[in-house]
């Protein structure tokens, strides 16, 4: 059995297949000849990168399973994958801890200025170190903060522990209805901790930072919008680790210019990989590229329940 894994896996994956007798292919085949090229495997595996649509199935009747290595399966099209009898797998759990990390790592440094700190930092004299001593002098504390958690899935709730053990409340809003206790582990105890679901109108006017974590909406509709960042509360921010596009753009450079927002934070985009300037060049805005996911830790065990899936497919 040959397996294309044409967004990479993790080294740990890939012994894993070929220990099973899989052939593994890393090669990263462009995506324009990937029809030509994917008929000689019986398996492919992509990552966010490659994408797997209706004419590169059509074009390969030897495909046997598709494996997406990550939450997000927007870049294939499953349904029709499925309908022609191929397996499509994910891995939607390996990467909730990393996810939710990012989050309190662009939180931390936007209530304390960090991402803009470390581009300004001069290389000498007291005048300019003072000046930005003074700028970025009046930063805030998590604790007893209130977390506002749109989505409160697998990576919501990895968010929600985070927070209570920065001491913050925690306030959370679902399409479906959530348990309103949480079980975190903190000092080596389990703790059972209660969180309050909220309606969304609750939710944006009651949170000092607001985290989205749902999924890309259809028609790529945005949740936040002008409406909803007029109601949330003045001097809020907003991070946004889910998919580009969740947050209105426009919307979010029009409340940080206002001063209704303090800072946000994007690891995804509404254009993708090539972010507007205007938001790149905020001030108020910290930035990854799109980077969620990407931890040595995920990245393996991504790896490995890949493997897993595809080795279970084909020896079922
Ligand atoms: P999940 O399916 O476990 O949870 C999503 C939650 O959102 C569900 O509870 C669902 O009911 C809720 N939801 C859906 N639509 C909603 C709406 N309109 N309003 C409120 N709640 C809604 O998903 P997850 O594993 O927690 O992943 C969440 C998001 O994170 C996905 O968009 C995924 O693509 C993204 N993600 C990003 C990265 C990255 O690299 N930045 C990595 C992994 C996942």
């Amino acid at each position: 059995m040959k397996i294309l894994a044409n967004d990479g896996i993790d080294p740990l994956g890939k012994s894993m297949l070929e220990k099973a007798g899989f052939e593994v292919d890393t090669a990263n085949i462009p995506q324009q000849e990937l029809a030509g090229r994917l008929r000689a495997y019986d398996a492919i595996t992509v990552r966010s990168a490659t994408t797997v649509r209706k004419d590169l199935i059509d074009a390969c009747p030897n495909l046997k399973l598709i494996g997406r290595g990550g939450v997000g399966m927007d870049n294939i099209d499953v349904e029709y994958a499925r309908e022609r009898g191929i397996q499509v797998v994910n891995t939607p759990a390996s990467s909730s801890v990393s996810v939710a990390e990012l989050v309190f790592a662009h939180l931390l440094g936007g209530i304390r200025f960090l991402y803009d700190s470390n581009r300004l930092m001069p290389s000498e004299g007291d005048t300019a170190f003072n000046a930005l001593k003074k700028k970025y002098s009046g930063g805030k504390e998590l604790l007893g903060a209130t977390l506002g958690i749109i989505g409160f899935g697998r990576i919501g709730h990895e968010v929600a522990r985070r927070a209570v053990a920065f001491g913050m409340n925690v306030l959370v809003h679902d399409v479906f209805p959530v348990l309103d206790t949480l079980s975190i582990q903190l000092g080596g105890q389990e703790l059972t901790v209660r969180i309050s679901s909220v309606t969304l109108e609750e939710l944006l006017s009651s949170s000092d930072y607001i985290t989205l974590h749902v999924p890309g909406q259809s028609g790529s509709v945005s949740l936040l919008n002008s409406a909803e960042i007029a109601k949330m509360k003045k001097g809020a921010g907003i991070i946004n680790t889910s998919r580009g596009g969740l947050v209105n753009e426009q919307a979010l450079l029009e409340g940080l210019n206002s001063g209704n927002l303090s800072f946000a934070a994007l690891d995804v985009f509404e254009d993708e990989p090539t972010p507007a300037q205007a938001i790149l060049r905020h001030e108020r805005i910290s930035l990854s590229p799109h980077i969620g996911a990407a931890t040595q830790e995920a990245q393996e065990r991504i790896g490995e329940e890949l493997a897993g899936l595809v080795i279970g497919f084909f020896k079922r």
